[in-house]
């Protein structure tokens, strides 16, 4: 019984999870059995020791917001405060420089913005590297074709997987999983190696953002 009771809870708070609107796409992609729900929550949870406390309890925060979809993006500030944000206030990094550009700033946009898609780029590609090579240590003579592959290193929307929008904000999509335990073929060090990759993604994304703005 107390088992059951345990586990209703987490599962109901879930449940409504899926059920926000946007959450939609999560919902889709989950309904899949896209998404490692196991690999999210510990990455979500995840934080390597390093720096003060006050650098980790803020990437936290923001790790948390990333996942929620709770930073002030502006599409967020015109929801929140409308009597102060116009509804037609658009990316200010593009809107200026490119003269064709109209977008939204959404929280996907603050990653594929004109301004910044290079280096969005970059920071994927390092990250994947940076796992393909934590792999190869392990196991030197590792195919990693299928990881390299993976839709996770692509920075698109996809209603049939789990690409690198999605990797950025913590998902963890099942086929990195797979083939990551495919190879290593032990769940004990696949976690902390994704986690490794996912946590590093993270951090390199804010330190942009922060020298960005
Ligand atoms: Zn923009």
């Amino acid at each position: 019984m107390r088992f059951f009771v345990k586990s209703l809870f987490p599962a109901k708070y879930f449940n409504n999870l899926l059920l926000l609107t946007r959450f939609k796409l999560i919902n889709r992609l989950h309904s899949l059995n896209l998404i490692s729900w196991r690999l999210t929550w510990s990455s979500l949870n995840y934080r390597e020791v390093k720096g003060t406390s006050f650098v980790s309890s803020f990437v936290k925060s923001t790790r948390i917001k990333l996942f929620y979809d709770e930073l002030p993006t502006l599409e967020n500030l015109k929801h929140r405060r409308p009597d102060l944000y116009p509804a037609d206030l658009r990316c200010v990094c593009c809107h200026h420089t490119h003269s064709h550009s109209n977008h939204n700033e959404t929280l996907h946009h603050l990653w594929t913005c004109p301004s910044r898609l290079t280096t969005t780029l970059e920071i994927i590609n390092s990250c994947r590297t940076y796992l393909c090579d934590s792999i190869k240590d392990k196991i030197p003579n590792a195919n990693i074709s299928d990881i390299i592959s993976d839709h996770a290193w692509t920075m698109n929307l996809f209603d049939d997987h789990v690409g690198g929008l999605l990797l950025a904000r913590g998902f963890v999509p099942t086929s990195l999983e797979t083939n990551v335990n495919n190879i290593i073929r032990n769940q004990e060090i696949t976690t902390p190696t994704v986690n490794q990759q996912n946590d590093g993604q993270v951090v390199q994304s804010l330190l942009f953002f922060n020298m960005d703005s």
